[in-house]
C-alpha cells in the first residue's frame, strides 16, 4: 500500500505560497495521476472534505473534495471532483457564514463569511475544460480549497476572532446552527 501523503499543518511556507497553474503536459502523466490518487487517499483518510495540492507540499493549482455525509442527510452529500487550474468565474453577491475547519489548522474552528453561490471554470484530470456552477456547503467547500492555491487560510478571512474555537467547543456551542442548511 502506498504511504500516505504528509498534511502541511500552518506555519509551513509552503501553504502561503501562490501555487503554479499545470502545463497542458503534465495533465495526465503517471505523476499527475498518482498526486491526484494519494491527494484523494489523503482526504478520505482525514477524513476532510477537500484538499488542496499546497496541502501536500505540492504547490501545483488542484483541490480534490467530496462529501460522504456520516448520517442520512444526502442534501450535504457532494460526489468526488478534481479541479485543475480552476477559476471562480462568477460569484453571488449573497453571502453565507459557517464555522470552517482546515486539515492544514488542526482543532480550529472559526466563522468566515463567503457567497453562497459560484460559478467555476476548471480543466477535470483528463485536462477536459469544464464549468460548473455550486451552492451551499459545495460552493463553501469550493472556496476554501481555492483559496489553498492562493496561499490564503480560512483563518485569514474570520473577522471576528473572538469566535474562533477548539473542535470540542464548536460542537458543544455552534453545531446545531450550520450556516448553509439555514440560507438555503
Ligand atoms: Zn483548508
Amino acid at each position: 500500500m502506498a504511504r500516505l501523503l504528509p498534511i502541511a499543518k500552518m506555519g509551513e511556507p509552503i501553504l502561503r505560497q501562490v501555487a503554479e497553474p499545470f502545463r497542458p503536459e503534465e495533465i495526465g502523466t503517471p505523476a499527475f495521476k498518482a498526486l491526484v490518487e494519494g491527494m484523494v487517499a489523503a482526504m478520505r483518510k482525514a477524513p476532510g472534505v477537500g484538499l488542496a495540492a499546497p496541502q501536500v507540499f505540492v504547490s501545483k493549482r488542484l483541490v480534490v473534495i467530496e462529501h460522504v455525509p456520516s448520517d442520512e442527510d444526502a442534501r450535504d452529500a457532494i460526489l468526488l471532483a478534481v479541479f485543475v487550474n480552476p477559476k471562480i468565474v462568477w460569484s453571488s453577491p449573497e453571502t453565507v457564514t459557517t464555522f470552517e475547519g482546515c486539515l492544514s489548522v488542526d482543532n480550529l474552528r472559526g466563522p468566515v463569511e463567503r457567497s453562497k453561490a459560484v460559478r467555476v471554470s476548471y480543466l477535470d484530470r483528463e485536462g477536459n475544460p469544464g464549468e460548473i456552477e455550486a451552492k451551499g456547503l459545495k460552493a463553501v467547500v469550493i472556496q476554501h480549497e481555492f483559496d489553498h492555491l492562493d496561499g490564503v487560510l480560512f483563518v485569514d478571512r474570520v473577522k471576528d476572532t473572538k469566535l474562533l474555537c477548539h473542535e470540542e467547543q464548536y460542537e458543544k456551542y455552534h453545531a446545531g446552527g450550520r450556516a448553509w442548511e439555514a440560507g438555503e
